[in-house]
């Protein structure tokens, strides 16, 4: 049985009312603090979350106490939710609409104006209440198009269209309560951050309507333009202009060359506008949207909403609304999304355009650009060289095509995760990425790519990729500019005095070093050695090193390296001006510098004059099944030491050059992949060695940090012995997370999306630092660390490090500082100020 839900629960918007935006929602609340303001607002009430609720479970409401409140007028509904991000269903106009008031309308305004009404009302209910065809309906307002309509509803309904107010009503808010409670609605409204258990308030508000001899019409008007928030009186307004009252037609709000305006129709309206919009800004302390109707001449408020901006424009009114000593400097900080701030450092596909998509993959690193279609790094190259802009579509990317990622303007891959070789490498260089575009399959034989669908593209067509939603898209697509302009500056600056823990970039080339600058990251706090080693000139010379077979053959290959590495230091030191700079020593496998196919070894074969079934060889000795857990990092160190001695000597050198030039540079010497504390101490005692000896050739002073790369379970639990030899502990959480669950870095794109789909990860690890597994090791390594050698400085340098929520657990567990790829230092450096506000 049904039960009448007792509507004693509403409740007349008055500026005394007990308006609670939990119960309410946000619209409510908006509404009551208009009415204190005293702005016209109709008369409104507001219907609490427990009565939708109770609604939406089947309950009838008894609707006499509101319509009585309402009697004899015509009424909006509208949905209020908690938060307004979470959206709702559309609102209802003209409630109580029916043959009655379609007469006395006739009367009083004319056959077309009641027509229009009552045709817009029918068409709404049917749609939205009775669930009808839209196609069922025509658009245009006539006598005839409204008997049409109503008796389709007859025909579809087997009923008259209702005619009863409280009918009207109890329908239109049940289909309403219901549609929040759909599976798309709450899907739609999850992804914004909203509970399982969101409410949705309800608004019923007497309709202003747009009649009468004078100006009427509805509208909307703001101060400022939405996409860059610039002050622009932006909006429009639609309604019966008395110099011509024949047709509704849209005038433009300001007064120029483009024609009618309301600003010339009704000036004392415009200027009241102005107010209400500078009252709400100053008072409700935001930019509004002022949604209005003009009743006859006279201006009515029917709501108002934060101005819908994009991420610029929100950090512009931030800014402003401070400056202007409305909010104050903490809340600018705290009112834009840290994460948004990346779209501000790059081109933006413009949101405003509409879209062919291809495929959607992981938005690995954000930002637009478009070019052609190119499949192999070589090809990327020779496009770059014809100065073509091109995207390199490849499976996955390896570190020999990492000149083919320099030369393209973005990356898409067919597999991979947010740590795959692509998205590090992308987001390092700040080119869009997407990986893990799995509906795709490339032909490298044919040069296609096909979409799901069957749709070709070949080499050089053009593509847009949106790294920032994952969407690759065919053809051109318009662009939105970067925006690091004062406002930027500004948040940032205000960001960076509030904060307490540093941020420092992973840069490894003199552009990353600049980048990093350019975004006022507080030093380097990961640099990639091996990044510098596979530019054409090097990559040979380190391949002889990789294939001598004696230790003097050796030398004379490092011999070679040493002044490229010491140079690539300098500058690296000269670039940061006296910042910390910590570079991690090599790290990857051998066989990462070697040819993997045929050409490839002929190729070498031939560069160093050696027999091509020699290099085959070699190179297959140098192979291992498992290259992530072989021969890599501080083994490499400890096996064959000259490279890290060759290292720490070009290191060295160039403190010493640099530190005459300019600030004195105390370098960090960073050792990746330690499990033992016996590995720390058999690579400090040469590094040693060397500066000794690099002060006695250069009779010059100076200090350097030694420190270890936390990135195995093992390091991190024996962090306490491991802190006797280091200066700093920087955790690698990728490699940290990669051997804590057991899960490749390079291959678990393949099935995150369905892991994180079933809940079996709340999110990819990769991504946002999983704080109960991979999070305790870092708090034992960090407490056992701290607990032997009490000034040892603790970091993070994985991926992580540029994440908002895993930066709020550095800060948590009183870590120094985090380091990301330069394009998140601004959002790190943001979202460290909120945590600690
Ligand atoms: C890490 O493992 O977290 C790290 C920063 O090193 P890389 O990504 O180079 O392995
Ligand atoms: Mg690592």
């Amino acid at each position: 049985m049904q039960k009448h839900t007792d509507f004693a629960e509403f409740i007349e918007i008055t500026p005394t009312a007990r308006i609670d935006p939990a119960r309410h929602g946000w619209r409510a609340k908006c509404l009551q603090r208009l009415i204190r303001l005293d702005l016209p607002v109709p008369r409104t009430a507001a219907l609490p979350c427990d009565t939708v609720r109770a609604i939406a479970a089947g309950q009838l409401p008894d609707v006499n106490r509101l319509a009585a409140l309402f009697d004899g007028v015509l009424v909006s509904i509208r949905p209020s939710p908690a938060n307004p991000a979470w959206g709702g269903p559309g609102t209802v106009l003209n409630v109580g609409m029916n043959a009655d008031k379609h007469a006395e309308f006739t009367r009083e305004q004319g056959a077309a104006f009641a027509d229009a009404i009552y045709l817009g009302f029918v068409q709404s209910y049917a749609i939205h209440v009775a669930r009808l065809d839209p196609d069922m309906f025509t658009a245009e307002p006539s006598a005839a198009a409204l008997a049409a309509a109503l008796a389709a509803y007859e025909a579809e309904m087997d009923e008259e269209f209702p005619q009863s107010r409280a009918q009207q009503l109890t329908e239109v808010m049940r289909s309403m309560a219901r549609a929040w409670e759909g599976t798309t609605a709450r899907l739609l409204r999850e992804a914004k951050g909203a509970p399982a258990d969101a409410a949705l308030g309800l608004v019923v508000q007497e309709m202003a309507q747009a009649m009468g001899p004078a100006l009427s019409g509805r509208g909307k008007i703001q101060m400022i333009e939405g996409v860059t928030g610039a002050p622009q009186i932006t909006g429009r307004f639609r309604g019966l202009n008395p110099a011509n009252r024949k047709a509704e037609e849209t005038l433009y709000l300001v007064k120029d060359r483009r024609g009618h305006s309301l600003e010339e129709a009704a000036p004392e309206v415009f200027a009241e506008l102005q107010k209400h919009c500078l009252t709400c800004r100053a008072r409700l302390r935001e930019e509004m949207q002022v949604e209005f109707a003009l009743e006859n001449g006279a201006l009515k408020v029917i709501d108002a909403v934060t101005v819908p901006r994009s991420s610029r424009a929100a950090v512009r009114v931030a800014v402003t609304l401070a400056n202007d000593g409305i909010i104050s400097r903490d809340d600018a900080i705290l009112r834009v999304e840290p994460r948004a701030l990346s779209e501000l450092l790059h081109y933006q596909v413009d949101p405003r355009v509409p879209r062919d998509r291809i495929v959607t993959g992981i938005a690995a690193s954000p930002g637009g650009a478009s070019g052609r279609i190119v499949f192999s790094a070589a090809d990327a190259q020779a496009s770059a060289a014809r100065d073509e802009r091109c995207i390199l579509v490849r499976r996955e990317t390896a570190p020999e095509d990492i000149r083919g990622m320099h030369a393209a303007v973005a990356i898409v891959t067919e597999r991979g995760g947010m740590t795959s070789h692509a998205a590090v490498i992308a987001r390092g260089l700040g080119l869009p990425c997407i990986v893990g575009a799995s509906d795709i399959s490339i032909s490298l034989r044919d040069k296609t790519l096909t979409a799901k669908g069957g749709r070709v593209f070949r080499e050089g067509d053009v593509i847009t990729v949106d790294g920032t939603s994952g969407e690759v898209l065919a053809g051109q697509a318009e662009m939105l500019e970067p925006a690091l302009d004062k406002w930027f500056t500004t948040l940032l600056h205000w960001a960076d005095n509030v904060r307490d823990i540093g941020v420092r970039a992973n840069a490894d080339t003199p552009d990353d070093a600049r980048t990093a600058r350019m975004f006022e990251a507080e030093g380097i706090g990961l640099c990639r050695t091996e990044h510098m080693f596979f530019d054409e000139d090097r990559l040979t010379v380190m391949r002889e090193m990789i294939f001598a077979d004696t230790a003097k053959d050796r030398k004379v290959a490092l011999d070679r390296l040493l002044p490229m590495q010491r140079a690539d230091f300098t500058a690296l030191f000269d670039i940061m001006a006296g910042l910390p700079v910590c570079i991690r020593l090599f790290d990857p496998p051998l066989h990462e510098f070697l040819p993997h196919d045929r050409e490839g070894m002929r190729e070498l074969a031939e560069a160093l004059d050696r027999p091509l079934s020699e290099v085959m060889r070699r190179v297959e000795a140098l192979s291992e099944f498992n290259p992530m857990l072989g021969m890599r990092g501080v083994r490499i160190g400890v096996t064959v030491p000259e490279i890290y001695e060759m290292q720490a000597r070009a290191i060295f050198e160039a403190t010493v050059e640099a530190s005459k030039r300019g600030a004195a540079v105390v370098p960090e010497v960073m050792i990746p992949l330690v499990s033992a504390k016996r590995e720390v101490e058999l690579v400090k005692t040469r590094i040693d060695a060397v500066a000794a000896a690099v002060r006695n050739a250069t009779g010059a002073e100076f200090d350097y940090r030694l420190g270890v790369m936390v990135e195995t379970p093992r390091a991190a639990l024996r962090a306490g012995e491991i802190a006797q030899h280091a200066a700093f502990l920087s955790f690698g959480t990728n490699d940290l997370t990669q051997m804590t669950y057991g899960l490749s870095r390079d291959d678990a794109g393949r099935f995150m999306s369905d892991y994180v789909q079933k809940g079996v990860y709340p999110e990819d690890p990769f991504h946002v630092l999983d704080e109960d597994g991979v999070g305790e090791l870092l708090l034992i390594g960090s407490a056992r660390g701290r607990q032997i050698r009490q000034d040892v400085t603790l970091s993070v340098c994985g991926e992580h490090g540029g994440n908002p929520a895993s930066i709020a657990f550095c800060r948590r567990s009183g870590f120094d500082y985090v380091s990301c790829s330069p394009f998140r230092v601004p959002v790190a450096r943001l979202a460290a100020a909120q945590f600690a506000l």
